[in-house]
């Protein structure tokens, strides 16, 4: 069956849709395994490789990757989904390169920090970052599917418990604060709750009634892409204007199975778009980027956010040059349809939010004129009107 198959039968399958590619490598790995089962998200996060003997299992491991993997400094884990998604024998695979820790985790570089977006700093409840004016990051969990070795949040990941225990104080403090029309919820991955606690969180956002939009962040549409199952599309639906950002990292993960998640949640009327964070050997060239965000485009995912990498610690192997994120941008701006152009962002450290990026298309100013310089570097007029 064709892609464009699966994206005709899209959200009317009443259950999730495996690729058959999927299934030689179930066999070859999960012997015992049926579709069935690899088709269940629960079965998918039990069987999560999180050790340096099941990585082995599947994986032609580097000395490097073998070192490392004996002390991460944060968690690890792979769902078998994604796993299978990555080459086995290449170390540089690039999903396997953002999952898969190395020794430069360890190398820590001047300027990095284990919270240089000072999170912390702007928290005001536990759980609640309030750093613009009228929106707040609400973390309400500290568990994800996959663990991202570049996550922002590495010094909190996997801390559930702690997390958990702060949801009371965290809502009656948006309740009290009339100028939060905007809930980011966040973590750690909020679709890692079960489906009554989901429930119940965003029922409780919703009954504010300043709290005119929520969002959602999100890689399990990506990593987990069982896990949007009909039941919890259904409860989703409820807390309209509902949005996600979806996490996505590189066009190898935009599967058939990623693509029906993605539609089921489309279909629900939720509003999606996608952050990607620049990573350097991984996805730092156009020839990665630019169908990463037509691929975000057809699975009607609008790219939202270009991150330049936050210097978290041990992140100096991932980051790179400024410029190269500039260059990406020009290469799209204007070559293609303005809706597969995201923001190119730094998110300040020191807590300055995010700060867009972007070559300036107002050059100069002559004669009445305003100068413009187009995407070919060829230079326009625009008569300004006198005030
Ligand atoms: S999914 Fe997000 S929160 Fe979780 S590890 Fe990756 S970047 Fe961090």
């Amino acid at each position: 069956m064709k892609l464009d198959d699966y994206i005709r039968m899209g959200s009317g399958l009443a259950n999730f849709f495996c690729d058959p590619e999927r299934t030689g490598f179930r066999k070859r790995y999960y012997p015992n395994t049926t579709t069935c089962q690899w088709s269940d998200w629960r079965w998918q996060l039990r069987h999560r490789l999180r050790s340096l003997q099941q990585l082995e299992e599947i994986f032609d491991l580097s000395v490097e990757e073998k070192a490392a993997i004996q002390r991460p400094p944060f968690p690890l884990a792979i769902t078998p989904y994604y796993a299978s998604l990555m080459d086995r024998q290449d170390s540089n695979d690039p999903l396997r390169r953002t999952h898969i820790p190395v020794m430069g985790e360890y190398r820590v570089l001047p300027g990095e920090a284990d919270d240089p977006l000072c999170e912390e700093q702007n928290t005001v409840v536990p759980g609640v970052v309030h750093r613009y004016p009228d929106r707040v990051l609400f973390l309400v969990t500290g568990v994800c599917a996959t663990y991202c070795r570049y996550c922002s949040r590495s010094r909190m990941i996997g801390d559930q418990a702690q997390l958990a225990r702060s949801w009371d104080t965290a809502i009656d403090y948006i309740a009290m604060h009339p100028e939060i029309r905007d809930v980011l919820v966040s973590g750690g991955d909020p679709l890692r709750l079960a489906n009554g606690l989901l429930d119940s969180l965003l029922r409780r956002l919703r009954a504010i009634p300043h709290v005119e939009f929520l969002r959602i962040g999100s890689k399990i549409p990506l990593v987990l892409p069982m896990r949007i199952t009909a039941k919890l599309v259904k409860i989703l639906k409820k807390y309209h204007p509902l949005a996600m950002s979806i996490h996505a990292t590189h066009p190898k993960e935009l599967t058939l199975e990623a693509n029906q998640a993605l539609s089921r949640l489309a279909d629900a009327g939720i509003m999606l778009g996608s952050q990607t964070v620049l990573l350097r050997g991984i996805n730092d060239n156009l020839e990665t980027i630019r169908p990463l965000m037509h691929g975000l485009l057809k699975n009607r995912v609008k790219p939202y956010y270009l991150y330049q990498c936050d210097p978290i610690r041990g992140s100096g192997h991932f980051r790179t040059p400024v410029e190269t994120g500039m260059s990406i941008i020009a290469g799209l701006r204007g070559h293609t349809s303005g809706y597969a152009v995201p923001d190119y962002v730094i998110d300040a450290p020191g807590g300055g939010g995010k700060i867009p990026l972007a070559a300036n298309g107002m050059v100069g100013r002559e004669a009445g004129m305003v100068l413009l310089k187009n995407y070919q570097a060829e230079i326009y007029r625009y008569p300004d009107p006198v005030e």
